[in-house]
């Protein structure tokens, strides 16, 4: 009888323990998960200076524009760019 009691009591005990050991890898899963996102924010955050930096600034006004909308010309070797076609044309009048 008291080994029945030792043996439901040992089971009880490795049946806790596994569900502690379960709940732990769940835990720490969330948390892997939670880290990327966080690791993944940092970088966006950190990525905004760095699009900035890869900005073209305009040759006739300074402004900065993205290269996707930015109008550039090239000729004669020199490669001028232009925030937009007004400024081109403007530019192109000064010169
Ligand atoms: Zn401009």
């Amino acid at each position: 009888m008291s080994f029945l009691l030792r043996a439901v009591f040992l089971l009880l005990i490795f049946g806790f323990v596994v569900y502690v050991l379960k709940a732990i890898a769940r835990l720490s899963f969330h948390l892997r998960g939670t880290v990327k996102d966080v690791k993944n924010l940092r970088e966006q955050l950190s990525g905004r200076p760095a699009a900035s930096a890869e900005m073209v600034r305009c040759a006739s006004c300074g402004a900065f524009v993205a290269p996707r909308e930015a109008v550039t010309i090239s000729g004669r070797g020199a490669k001028q760019i232009f925030c937009s076609h007004d400024c081109l044309r403007a530019h192109a009048q000064r010169a």
